[in-house]
């Protein structure tokens, strides 16, 4: 059975005088779904949004709202059910409990289910007790999860929110982010994120779309765009260990690339040619002595670099080429490491992805 998307978007354009913001997008979003567009600033993502929250008019191609083209006459449909919240929300100098009733005082829910809502939305953000403050009297932090809340508490089936948690300290971030995925679970809300930050789509959504200079360049699930992420995605997420080099096939599946200085990474994927190839500093394997292990990986090399990032230490290992490396702060005491320290790498061949 096909489900009808609550969103659809066909070959949508537009162009601002003789910008091109976007073009050439083709996207489908399921009821329920969370989704988030990554692009650098200038890429298209808050076009995108605004049009699918009935905000802004596309130049030419389609928007389908719950099967529906939505045109001129019908485009009230996609705003009563959707919610946007935008990158600079300005909160009314008053109380926030007024600031989250207002949206529904016009919608006319009554007294008893809008003070429920507030408390509601409000825990839901972690800012219960809130209530009769000042709004403007808040940090940024707060305002902007008081912002969230004002949107949730419309339970619109649809949420877009852009760049939420652009230049917040992490705290606020996660708050934000934990907020995200509790509303998805327990409301089924589809959500749309459009962030920046690649790695935001990791922690917040199961699919992700990447959008450079207007086009949609990428789109699938988040597994799949971060386990095989294409060099376009490699080059604008600034993944780490990536190398380019020829490849040759070995038995059994695996091929054997030559990424130079004498290095030969063996990978799980039969590739042959030139390829690039990508190792998650996370799967590397570190030790001081020699590693008697199945992986088919292994390089000796020397500390050049050190950065601490508690709990997370961050080291750059040359072993002919340079490796990024990441453990934990604890391990890093526990091993005695120092700048020079003469270590191993080891990394199994089904951790280096062949893109
Ligand atoms: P993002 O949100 O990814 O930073 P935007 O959607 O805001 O990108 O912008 C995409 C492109 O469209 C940019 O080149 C931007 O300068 C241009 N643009 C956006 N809004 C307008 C507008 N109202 N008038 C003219 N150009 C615009
Ligand atoms: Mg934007």
């Amino acid at each position: 059975m096909t489900t009808v998307p609550i969103i659809e978007l066909r070959n949508l354009r537009k162009q601002y005088v003789s910008v091109h913001a976007v073009r050439g997008i083709d996207l489908q979003i399921r009821k329920g779904e969370t989704l988030t567009i990554m692009g650098p600033n200038g890429s298209g993502k808050t076009t995108i949004l605004r049009i699918m929250a009935g905000l802004d008019t596309p130049t030419t191609g389609e928007i389908r709202f719950n099967g529906t083209k939505i045109g001129d006459n019908n485009r009230k449909q996609i705003r009563n059910q959707a919610t946007m919240v935008f990158q600079k929300t300005t909160l009314f100098n008053t109380t926030i409990h007024k600031n989250i009733a207002y949206g529904l005082k016009i919608r006319g829910f009554r007294k008893k289910e809008i003070h429920q809502r507030v408390n509601s939305v409000l825990n839901a953000v972690k800012l219960e007790g809130y209530a009769k403050r000042q709004a403007k009297k808040l940090s940024g932090g707060e305002q902007q999860r008081v912002a969230l809340a004002r949107a949730l508490a419309l339970n619109t089936p649809l949420l877009l929110l852009d760049e939420p948690t652009a230049n917040l300290d992490p705290e606020t971030v996660s708050i934000i982010e934990e907020t995200i995925r509790y509303i998805n679970r327990q409301n089924k809300t589809t959500i749309i994120v459009a962030t920046h930050n690649i790695f935001q789509a990791q922690t917040i959504t199961e699919r992700a779309a990447l959008l450079l200079q207007g086009r949609m360049v990428e789109t699938g699930t988040v597994e799949e765009i971060f386990r095989r992420p294409s060099l376009t995605l490699a080059s604008f997420a600034r993944l780490k260990n990536v190398f380019t080099g020829n490849s040759r096939l070995l038995s059994e599946g695996t091929s054997l690339v030559d990424i130079g200085n004498g290095i030969h990474i063996e990978t799980a994927t039969p590739k042959t040619g030139r390829v690039a190839t990508y190792v998650r500093p996370e799967d590397i394997i570190l030790s001081r002595r020699p590693i008697k292990s199945s992986a088919r990986n292994v390089f000796k090399g020397q500390i050049t670099e050190i950065t601490d990032q508690e709990p997370i230490v961050r080291l750059k290992i040359n072993v002919g080429k340079e490796f990024l490396v990441q453990i934990t702060k604890r391990s890093f005491k526990e091993m005695n490491l120092n700048l020079g320290t003469t270590v191993y790498l080891a990394f199994k061949a089904s951790s280096v992805h062949a893109i």
